[in-house]
């Protein structure tokens, strides 16, 4: 009996990720569509998402790091694309060659920046990024009229745009929002007196969906483009991965017996139990033990006991199961699977952490949809 399902294999599907793109680009007409694709595309792979995510709508990348902008362009991905975070002394030459833009917060990092252009006979294009509240990434007010003014005079430097990144979109009227959005436009303002004419993008996910009035001239959407919703308001979005695994072997065992490690979960009556074979190596969370349900033969199903490095233990009541009978993990709501959201909600994380912590080596990835 060969050609067993996968033992553990995230699927990700790529019209959801097309359907994601278009819905933000329409709800952000006026704005181009940065899709922001750094840390793999959030787990779920950065070059197929590159290219569906343009499929789909986008017109521009994004990624924090030089090397993940480079990984793009090997691929062949010639998009316009923005990468914002390196250490000083990174060697940006190579994504200069690559036509990939530079996001800038300080002055050493510009004017290393400059020589590396000036070596190359090109001229860097930059994002200039104000910190307007965050308090991350991103040049403080104090220092940003001396950074506009130097990046205006450089002869290598070409300012494209300026831009920022929101604290609490996640939480409309939240009112940092406003307070960021004000500061942003006094960076503006300064950047003008400057002599600089850049564009503006402000906006990630939530604010793309929450706040038109932030979405300025390009909006910088990640978590929404995979299908999770940052924010409270329902929204069409489709989570782009799946989480599967099959059942590895089943047991009846007698009211009294203790399952899995410490032996903290104990039979209150004979069950059929279904070994799942992942675990803590494959992404599923120790510290779901005990509060996870799995989709397994047609309903939720509760892991019992400890989540073990390689195997999980589901309780199956009565119900008939068999080795090779698919499981769930994660997926989607509306096909009555877990999702990625529960699992955060349990762990008192967010969502962008459990999907982004499923690029395992011993997880099998696989990609669906049209124009596969
Ligand atoms: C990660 C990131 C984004 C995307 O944020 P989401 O909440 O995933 O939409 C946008 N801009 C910057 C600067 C980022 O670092």
């Amino acid at each position: 009996m060969h050609n067993p399902a996968p033992r553990a294999q995230v699927s990700i599907d790529l019209d959801a990720i097309r359907h994601n793109v278009a819905l933000l680009a329409a709800r952000a007409p006026t704005a181009a569509l940065m899709a922001v694709v750094k840390a793999d595309g959030y787990g779920h792979g950065a070059i197929p998402v590159a290219r569906a995510a343009l499929q789909g709508g986008a017109t521009a990348l994004g990624v924090a790091s030089a090397a993940e902008a480079l990984v793009l362009r090997t691929a062949g991905i010639g998009a316009p694309l923005l990468c914002w975070l390196d250490l000083p002394g990174t060697d940006h030459r190579p994504v200069l060659q690559a036509d990939v833009e530079v996001g800038i917060s300080d002055l050493d990092s510009l004017l290393a920046l400059a020589a590396d252009a000036r070596q190359l006979g090109v001229r860097a294009r930059v994002h200039l990024k104000v910190d307007t509240g965050l308090n991350r990434n991103g040049c403080p007010a104090a220092l940003w009229p001396q950074l506009v003014r130097r990046a205006a005079e450089l002869p290598d430097i070409d300012v494209r745009a300026i831009f920022s990144h929101l604290a609490c979109a996640d939480e409309p009227g939240h009112r940092s929002i406003d307070a960021q959005a004000h500061r942003f436009e006094l960076a503006h303002q300064q950047a003008l007196e400057a002599g600089l004419r850049p564009a503006r993008h402000l906006a990630n996910s939530a604010a793309t969906l929450t706040r038109p009035d932030l979405h300025f001239d390009v909006v910088r959407t990640g978590i929404a483009i995979y299908g999770c919703n940052p924010v409270p308001q329902q929204e069409d979005l489709r989570p782009a991965m799946t989480f599967r695994s099959a059942v590895a072997l089943v047991k009846r065992v007698a009211a009294g017996e203790s399952v899995s490690y410490g032996h903290t979960w104990t039979a209150p009556r004979e069950c059929t139990l279904a070994l799942v074979p992942v675990g803590y190596a494959d992404g599923v969370p120790r510290g779901l033990s005990g509060r996870l349900r799995v989709s397994l033969g047609g309903a939720q199903r509760h892991v019992v006991g400890r989540v073990c490095m390689d195997q999980l233990v589901v309780d199956c009541g009565d119900t008939t199961v068999s080795p090779g009978d698919p499981v769930v993990l994660f997926g989607r709501a509306d096909r009555g699977e877990p999702t990625a959201r529960n699992w955060a909600d349990t762990l008192g994380t967010i969502d962008y952490e459990i999907v982004t912590g499923m690029y395992r080596p011993r997880v099998e990835r696989v990609y669906v949809g049209a124009g596969q």
